[in-house]
């Protein structure tokens, strides 16, 4: 197994072009262990400044969302044409805040995943239960549905362009983290189910991400589980010293 652990900051609606710019310049100077990856995806006024901080450095730039579609009439969207001119490699996709507060369903976040990999670009897709689904004994079945329906039409050549972070809804900004046990659990079973729609060796390469309240005291923990590759950080990784020690958290 040669999976590298990918910690990505995910700063949502947050920092002008200027301080996500000072921040991207912090990131950049980040201490982290050779089989760690570091990536951070800015709102999509901030990418062109922070593009330029990191030209030539480890880390990699990322989107929060783009369209499903290339061109067009879609007022306020953002295409994937416009972020592969500014040096954007990544983007995150089907972010539990696109699906429960803007309705994104699982066919329209497949169209975005078919649309990012075509472009060449690599995706984070993010699924995960909420509160309700869990208590029900839902996890799996919403879980395995939310890759079955995004993954649709991916062929095994392109999962090696694809990160899947698994993120409990209850968990994202609430200060609450499932336990090392329980995020283990989950991925382990969505491994599985990727073996079953693939084989076993793209399950195996998969970068399956956990996200959720992620800090620098719980992120050692976290990702000495076997199948918890790297982690993608909301509110800690807004702060420079916080991420730092996410990003270091095996040094
Ligand atoms: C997220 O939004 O992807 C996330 C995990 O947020 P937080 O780390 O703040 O829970």
């Amino acid at each position: 197994m040669s999976r590298t652990y990918l910690i990505a900051g995910n700063w949502k609606m947050n920092k002008t072009p200027r301080e996500a710019a000072a921040l991207a310049e912090a990131v950049k100077g980040m201490k982290k262990g050779p089989a760690t990856r570091k990536m951070i995806a800015p709102s999509f006024v901030c990418i062109p400044a922070v593009a330029d901080i990191l030209k030539g450095s480890d880390v990699t730039l990322a989107a929060q969302n783009m369209a499903s579609v290339e061109s067009g009439a879609h007022t306020g969207e953002t295409s994937v044409l416009m972020l592969k001119e500014l040096g954007v490699e990544s983007v995150i996709l089907g972010h539990s805040e696109r699906r429960h507060v803007y309705g994104e369903t699982d066919a329209i976040i497949n169209d975005k995943v078919k649309l990012a990999l075509a472009h060449g670009l690599e995706v984070i897709l993010c699924i995960g239960e909420t509160l309700e689904e869990r208590e029900a004994g839902r996890v799996e079945d919403v879980c395995f549905g939310q890759l079955e329906g995004g993954l649709s039409g991916v062929g095994s050549d392109d999962m090696k362009n694809i990160a899947i972070a698994y993120e409990p809804v209850w968990a994202i900004g609430t200060g609450k983290t499932a336990t090392p046990a329980d995020a283990q659990a989950v991925h382990q079973a969505c491994r599985g189910k990727i073996a079953g729609l693939y084989s076993a060796s793209v399950a195996d390469s998969v970068v399956i991400q956990y996200g959720g309240s992620v800090k620098p005291g719980n992120a050692a923990e976290l990702m000495a589980q076997n199948d918890i590759d790297g982690a993608l950080v909301g509110g800690a990784s807004l702060d420079a010293d916080s991420f730092a020690g996410i990003v270091a958290f095996d040094g």
